[in-house]
C-alpha cells in the first residue's frame, strides 16, 4: 500500500538524523571559529557600559566638580545629610 515499508521509513529516519547531525557538527564548527574572531554581544555590551561609566565619571571628575562627601544619618529624624554639617531638622546645632 503506497509502497511503503518499515525498510524504507526506517532508512529515511536514519538520513534524517545523520544530516541533521552532520549539520549541527558543521555550524557548530563554524559558529565557533566566527565567534573567536569577533566580539559576542555579551561583550560588545559590557564594553559599551564600561566605557559608558568612565565617560560619566570622567565628567563628574572633572576639574571644578564637586567631589565626593560621605553622609551621615540623623538620629532625629533619620534624614541624610553631609558629615560635619548640621541636619535641616535641627539636630546637631
Ligand atoms: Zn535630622
Amino acid at each position: 500500500m503506497f509502497g511503503l515499508s518499515l525498510g524504507k521509513v526506517l532508512f529515511t529516519v536514519l538520513v534524517v538524523v545523520v544530516v541533521w547531525g552532520a549539520f549541527k557538527y558543521y555550524s557548530r564548527a563554524l559558529g565557533g571559529e566566527a565567534r573567536a574572531k569577533r566580539p559576542s554581544l555579551r561583550e560588545r555590551v559590557e564594553r559599551a557600559a564600561q566605557d559608558a561609566v568612565r565617560k560619566r565619571m570622567g565628567e563628574d571628575g572633572a576639574p571644578g566638580g564637586k567631589p565626593a562627601e560621605d553622609l551621615v544619618r540623623c538620629p532625629n529624624c533619620g534624614a541624610w545629610h553631609a558629615k560635619g554639617t548640621a541636619c535641616p531638622c535641627g539636630y546637631g546645632r
